[in-house]
């Protein structure tokens, strides 16, 4: 199998699995327990906690706070912060963000908070001014990603951290699923920020949400006093060993700018082979391991079926997508017209890739969408036989 969908999920690594086994297997006790058993488990929790805030620059420990996944860090972080302002009923976020954020932003929607969706140009890049003129004194909250999960795309939070801060009083939450592991974090300007243990090579079903010293944020699961208090449920211990050992890891063990060459030797193979081909997203500013491909009148759905019958895994567009039909709303907001949009494959790549898997890759695919394109209703267009259409 080659395994290019690692922005979906990772593997676990081998050193992340040697670090869970033994609260797998003799170490299973509560956390919350005061006997011996009891705090052993604590003292992993603690350790695990100390790794996280060493990989994203923490100031404190106590700024980490473990969750289920990134999905609940980024819901807590929304609810949490506009819970602490009731006063305020105005959020700022972007077109292009993971269901996480966009969905809880359009619930909120119909609770009766007003939503400003910022857009991104062709390339995905955020418009700034835009942010800026959306900032007001009734802002509670400003909700953006630092990684586009679909095209790899950075947003400079730092400094739009800078500008919440200059010109309102809102809560700063960044969704920083995917760029953990990645590129390196700077909290600088940042309040909260979500991340999740599966997209970097710990086990699915831990994350964790840093909250900045200072900022009330107000539990969102209710019962014990687990986690300082801040979210209830008796701690997952080997999934948050997992997650620090996973930390650990991507702190002594850079291997990131392997992957952006195999990354670019892939992306640039496929332009420069395969006709109709274009690449979704800024090529310079974006995570090292995305490359956002539209094969265009080619529809993903089928790219990436016949890419599975080789053993080539891959999404489109954004695994979260692959049971509907509508373009990805990222690639809508960044004015990807629908033909290119449909056929549009994400390749995320990841520590485990080989020079041996792009080139397999490169050598399989140009078959697959000559095949595809010739099946195509677009096909005559794509040929220049017929521009009327
Ligand atoms: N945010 C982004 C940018 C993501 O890519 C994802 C998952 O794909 C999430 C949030 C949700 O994370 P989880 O799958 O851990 O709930």
């Amino acid at each position: 199998m080659i395994y290019l969908d690692n922005n979906a999920t990772t593997r676990v690594a081998p050193e992340v699995v040697e670090a869970m086994l033994p609260y797998l297997s003799e170490f299973f006790g509560n956390s919350s327990s005061a006997h011996t058993l009891g705090r052993t488990m604590k003292q992993a929790i603690d350790q695990a906690r100390e790794q996280v805030a060493t990989l994203i620059g923490a100031a404190d420990t106590s700024e980490i706070v473990f969750t289920s996944c990134g999905s609940e860090s980024d819901n807590w972080a929304i609810r949490g912060a506009l819970a602490s302002q009731p006063a305020k009923k105005h959020i700022v976020t972007t077109l292009v963000e993971h269901e996480a954020v966009r969905n809880v932003c359009r619930a909120l929607e119909s609770e009766g908070y007003e939503v400003t969706w910022v857009g991104v140009n062709e390339r995905g890049d955020i418009d700034l001014d835009a942010l800026r003129e959306a900032l007001r004194p009734d802002t509670a909250l400003v909700s953006v990603m630092l990684a586009n999960n679909e095209t790899g795309v950075l947003f400079p939070v730092n400094e739009i951290g800078r500008i919440v801060h200059e010109r309102s009083e809102a809560v700063f939450h960044v969704d920083g699923v995917q760029a953990v592991g990645k590129v390196p974090i700077d909290l600088t300007n940042v309040d909260l920020f979500a991340l999740s243990g599966h997209k970097l090579h710990a086990p699915q079903g831990v994350g964790a949400l840093y909250i900045r010293k200072g900022i009330s944020l107000p539990s969102f699961i209710i019962g014990g006093a687990q986690e300082q208090g801040r979210r209830a449920g008796t701690s997952a211990v080997p999934n948050i060993v997992g997650l620090g050992a996973a930390c650990k890891l991507a702190q002594e063990d850079d291997d990131h700018s392997r992957i952006r060459d195999l990354r670019d030797r892939l992306e640039n193979g496929i332009l420069e082979n395969i006709p109709n081909a274009r690449r979704n997203g800024d090529a310079a500013n974006r995570l090292p391991n995305t490359s956002n491909i539209s094969f265009e009148y080619v529809e993903g759905q089928n790219i990436l079926l016949h890419l599975d019958q080789l053993g080539v895994c891959v999404s489109t567009g954004s695994a979260c997508h692959s049971t509907t039909h509508e373009s990805s709303a990222t690639l809508r907001a960044m004015n990807v017209p629908y033909t290119a949009a449909q056929g549009s494959i994400r390749f995320s790549l990841g520590r485990y890739n080989t020079d041996e898997d792009i080139e397999t890759t490169l050598r399989v695919l140009p078959e697959i969408i000559e095949k595809l394109a010739a099946m195509s209703p677009y096909a005559e267009v794509s040929s220049g036989a017929r521009k009327d259409v």
